[in-house]
C-alpha cells in the first residue's frame, strides 16, 4: 500500500517538474524574442530532456538561412555567396553581370 502511495507521489512530482520545465522554456523563448518560432519549439519539446537540445544546437552549426539575392538580369534567386554584386546590383553569375552592364536599361540613363 505504501508503494502505491509513493508511486502516486512520484507521478505528481514528475508532472510538476515537466510543468516547471515548460514554464522555463516559455520564459527563455520570450527572452530570446524568438516569436512564433519559439512557441512552436516549446510545444514540440514535451519531454524534460528537451533542454538538452540547447547546447547541442549551439555545438552543431545552426542551419542559418543564407540570404538570397535576386539576379537583376534574369530574376533567378541565388545564394549570396554565389552572387556577383556590381554597382550595388546583385547577379547570379559574372556573365549576367557583364550582360547587364553591356546593355543597361533606359531608366537608369538620365
Ligand atoms: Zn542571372
Amino acid at each position: 500500500m505504501r508503494q502505491i502511495f509513493l508511486l502516486i507521489l512520484l507521478f505528481i512530482v514528475g508532472q510538476w517538474l515537466v510543468k516547471a520545465l515548460r514554464r522555463h522554456d516559455a520564459q527563455t523563448a520570450q527572452r530570446n524574442g524568438a516569436g512564433a518560432n519559439g512557441a512552436a519549439g516549446a510545444a514540440g519539446t514535451k519531454d524534460p530532456n528537451g533542454g538538452a537540445r540547447g547546447p547541442n544546437a549551439s555545438q552543431a552549426q545552426p542551419q542559418l538561412a543564407e540570404p538570397m539575392i535576386r539576379c537583376a538580369e534574369c530574376g533567378v534567386h541565388a545564394p549570396k555567396s554565389d552572387s556577383v554584386v556590381v554597382a550595388g546590383q546583385a547577379f547570379c553569375s559574372a556573365a549576367h553581370a557583364q550582360r547587364h552592364g553591356a546593355h543597361p536599361t533606359g531608366r537608369d540613363a538620365r
